[in-house]
C-alpha cells in the first residue's frame, strides 16, 4: 500500500488535525479542513455576511421589499425539504475555483420561493451559507447562478407554506410594530388585577387563528391615530374556564403589494392578541361598526 502522509491542519484555528477521519471537510474541490463545526463557522462568516448583503442589496436596488411572518419551527422544515427535495440545483464557480450551490424549491402556489445558496460534499448539501424566502420570480432567478445541473419535475410542495402564510411588506409590518406597544399600554392600562396575567398570553396563542376565521364578533373602528382595526371576538372554554379571545388586527391594503403577489381575500393582520376573562375589557372594544353580529340563541 502507498504511503499517505497526514499533516493536516484546521484552516480556522491551525489546530492539528492528526487523523483525517476526524476532520471536517464541506467543499469537494478544495482541500479546506476544518477540526470542528464552530471552526467552519468562523471561517465562512466572512463570505455568510457578504451573501445576507448582497440580498439586501440587491432587494433594495430592485424594490423588492418583502417581509415573510412564519414560525421558526417553519422556516426549519422549509429548509429541510430545500436542502432534500429541491427542484432545482445550479452551480456557479468563482474564479479560483471554489464552487457554490443554489438549490431552488417553489414551496407554496402563491408563489413562494426558497432559495439556499450552499457547498455540496459528496453529491449532499454540506454547509448552509445563506437562505432566501420570496414572491418574487425576478428575486428566485437572481440565484439560477451559473449552470444548471439538477432539475426535478416541479411538484409544489403546499404543505410546506400554505397561503395564509402571505407576504407582508415592511412599512406595512413597520405600522404594526409601533401600534402592538400603544396598543398593548392602552390595554395595560385598564385591565382588572385579576385578569389572566400578561406573561400567560403566549399559552393562548393557538386561539389567534379560530378567532379569526371563525369570530363571534368583528368590530371595525377607527383608532386614535386614525389606523382602521378590526376586533375579532370569540369566547372559548379552557380547562372548565371561560374567556374572551381578542385579536386586534390592521387590513393588508392590497395595494402595498407587488401586484403579481395581490391576493383576492382580505388579509388581516394580527397587531396583538390576547385572552381576558374580564367583562369590562372584552366591552370596551365593542365599538364602531359591527360586521358580524353574535348569534342570539
Ligand atoms: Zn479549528
Amino acid at each position: 500500500m502507498k504511503e499517505k502522509i497526514s499533516w493536516h491542519f484546521c484552516d480556522h484555528c491551525r489546530g492539528q488535525i492528526p487523523v483525517l477521519d476526524q476532520g471536517y471537510m464541506v467543499e469537494e474541490k478544495t482541500c479546506r479542513l476544518f477540526c470542528s463545526e464552530s471552526c467552519i463557522v468562523k471561517y465562512y462568516d466572512p463570505l455568510i455576511d457578504l451573501l445576507a448583503n448582497d440580498e439586501k442589496q440587491y432587494r433594495k436596488k430592485n424594490n423588492i421589499n418583502e417581509k415573510l411572518e412564519i414560525s421558526e419551527a417553519k422556516q426549519r422544515k422549509l429548509l429541510s425539504s430545500v436542502l432534500e427535495q429541491p427542484d432545482e440545483i445550479w452551480s456557479c464557480s468563482d474564479q479560483l475555483g471554489c464552487e457554490y450551490f443554489f438549490q431552488i424549491k417553489k414551496v407554496s402556489t402563491q408563489p413562494t420561493w426558497m432559495i439556499l445558496v450552499c457547498f455540496r460534499f459528496k453529491q449532499k448539501p454540506s454547509f448552509i451559507l445563506h437562505h432566501v424566502l420570496t414572491h418574487s420570480s425576478q428575486m428566485m432567478q437572481y440565484y439560477q447562478k451559473g449552470t444548471l445541473v439538477t432539475q426535478n419535475e416541479e411538484i409544489v410542495d403546499d404543505q410546506a407554506l400554505t397561503n395564509e402564510e402571505i407576504i407582508v411588506p415592511e412599512k406595512f409590518m413597520e405600522q404594526v410594530e409601533s401600534l402592538r406597544s400603544s396598543f398593548l399600554a392602552s390595554i395595560l392600562s385598564k385591565r382588572d388585577e385579576q385578569d389572566i396575567p400578561i406573561e400567560d398570553f403566549h399559552l393562548f396563542e393557538e386561539y389567534i387563528e379560530p378567532t379569526i376565521s371563525q369570530p363571534e364578533e368583528v368590530f371595525e373602528y377607527e383608532d386614535k391615530s386614525g389606523h382602521l382595526v378590526h376586533a375579532f371576538i370569540r369566547d372559548f372554554e379552557k380547562m372548565d374556564d371561560c374567556f374572551f379571545y381578542i385579536v386586534l388586527s390592521l387590513k393588508l391594503d392590497p395595494t402595498m403589494q407587488p401586484a403579481e403577489n395581490r391576493l383576492d381575500d382580505e388579509v388581516f393582520i394580527p397587531v396583538l392578541a390576547f385572552p381576558t376573562i374580564d367583562e369590562q375589557l372584552y366591552l370596551s372594544f365593542k365599538k364602531g361598526i359591527c360586521l358580524t353580529r353574535k348569534a342570539v340563541n
